[in-house]
């Protein structure tokens, strides 16, 4: 994808030579090379993305129907809202400045050139008629800016006439209108659509590049949190900016990682401690954290409103807020919520072995032990397991126990 020409900006013929390194060594470069590549208004990363489609916006070969697709929670919400900036903004054409009026009002979703088709409900399931208005004003010229950006979210929740009305749309597009799909799973999303447009999938960001936007998300919205708290977010969140900063205001976090510590020195001191009754350190651990976890039914909710990360400086969005999810039947000990506790745990629990076979130490204040790489794995894989059980098997304290017992023989 010559990136090359892509990333270095035109000026005045100082391009360097072609290095055969630069291909390579490009994501390694420091920052003097990130400062020059492009970058959309409010996105952080997907830099070889941002390129690739700032090139093509200049070039004025920006295909019609893009798809954006990754994990939840990695910003390609944000990302199309960058593009439409790009694609309208006349100070900083092919890329954004972010500042303008144009820029501000995509940024916060008040652009009339910005439409949006989202799922509705709890499923979020995107229905017929709102998807057969959208299909009708696409066959329009944009209102007022260069190009229309219809922004499909997700496009793998489509009822199938809802993307059967979609489809002409995308098939024949109309001059300056242009279509951006999201989608998590793009096995879901229908093959005559995927067929018309281009698949972006986007990867999941460093540890440092997460990092950075949720300190920023934090700091628009005027909410410090301690140090040890945003890292163990960050580190859950594997890449996916969105899923830590829904993690920050999930109540359950803290206790499960005590239970985690909890169950760590249970192993250590071996069976005794596993299988001891419901005072023991490890068993009001559990209790604690199944308690403090918020019920599953409010969390797909939440899931529902998927944060997305803007970065408008000097702005401040109010409809987007850290989620404070308070535990309402904070006494029942229901099947749903063990669930949610053992899943998180686990991740966790990976999440720290993981680390430790990097040879790191792993996540702070949990024992740690001399283990060596072939038992993490071993517990690694365990683990692994245990996600798989706990899906199947309804006695989700008994999977716990069936699990501690294998690690502790
Ligand atoms: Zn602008």
């Amino acid at each position: 994808m010559a990136p090359e020409g892509a990333i270095t900006p035109d000026r005045g013929g100082v391009t360097r030579e072609r290095k055969p390194t630069t291909e390579d060594g490009r994501r390694a470069l420091p920052c003097a090379h990130v400062s020059e590549s492009v970058q959309f208004p409010g996105v952080v990363g997907h830099d070889r993305i941002v390129a690739m489609l700032s090139r093509a916006i200049e070039r004025q070969r920006l295909h019609h129907g893009l798809v954006f697709a990754g994990p939840r929670g990695i910003g390609k919400a944000t990302l199309a809202r960058g593009l439409a900036c790009a694609l309208t903004c006349d100070v900083a054409p092919a890329r954004g400045c972010g500042r303008c009026d144009g820029c501000r009002r995509m940024l916060l979703d008040r652009h009339t050139d910005l439409r949006k088709l989202e799922g509705e409900g709890k499923s979020r399931m995107i229905k017929v008629e709102p998807a057969r208005e959208v299909s009708i004003r696409a066959q329009h010229a944009p209102f007022e800016a260069r190009a229309h950006v219809i922004v499909v979210d997700p496009a793998d929740r489509m009822n199938p006439r809802a993307a059967a009305a979609l489809l002409k749309s995308i098939e024949e597009p109309r001059e300056g209108v242009y279509w951006v799909l999201i989608a998590t799973n793009l096995h879901d999303v229908l093959d005559t659509i995927l067929s018309r447009c281009m698949v972006i999938p986007l990867e999941r960001l460093g540890a440092e590049q997460t990092g950075e936007i949720v300190a920023a998300q934090l700091e628009l919205r005027g909410l410090e949190l301690d140090d040890e708290r945003r890292k163990l977010a960050i580190s859950l969140a594997d890449g996916c900016p969105g899923v830590a900063l829904e993690l920050l205001g999930d109540t359950g976090l803290e206790a499960t990682r005590d239970l985690l510590a909890a169950t760590l020195r249970a192993l250590e001191i071996g069976p005794g401690a596993v299988f001891s009754g419901d005072r023991s350190p490890l068993w009001s651990a559990w209790k604690t954290a199944v308690l403090a976890t918020p019920d599953p039914d409010e969390q797909a909710e939440q899931a529902d409103e998927e944060e997305e990360v803007v970065v408008v400086k000097g702005k401040k969005p109010g409809k987007k807020k850290v989620k404070k999810t308070a535990a309402k039947s904070e006494s029942k000990e229901t099947p749903a919520r063990q669930r949610a506790t053992a899943g998180r745990l686990a991740e966790l629990w990976l999440v720290h072995l993981r680390e430790r076979l990097l040879g790191r130490e792993g996540l702070r204040g949990l024992p740690s032990p001399t283990l060596g790489t072939d038992r993490l794995t071993r517990q690694m894989q365990a683990i692994q397991q245990f996600q798989t059980n706990l899906a199947r098997n309804p006695n989700v304290r008994l999977s716990f126990e069936q699990l501690l017992s294998s690690l502790s023989a």
